[in-house]
């Protein structure tokens, strides 16, 4: 599934492990929470694809 290939894939910000697994709407590209937070607040584009993101629409799986 989509979510299990995120889970054992890595971050594009931090390249570690993805922790707390979230999902940017509407491009779904996964990063940890917290990378994503962080980016989020400088960034308003994925940082994969450059597709604007909604941050209230952080999607969160723990
Ligand atoms: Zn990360
Ligand atoms: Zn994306």
């Amino acid at each position: 599934s989509n979510e299990q290939t995120v889970l054992n894939s890595r971050c594009p910000i931090c390249l570690e492990r993805i922790q707390n697994a979230s999902y940017l709407n509407p491009c779904f590209h996964g990063f940890c929470f917290v990378c994503i937070q962080e980016w989020s607040e400088r960034k308003a584009e994925c940082p994969l694809c450059m597709q604007g993101m909604r941050t209230s629409c952080l999607l969160q799986y723990v």
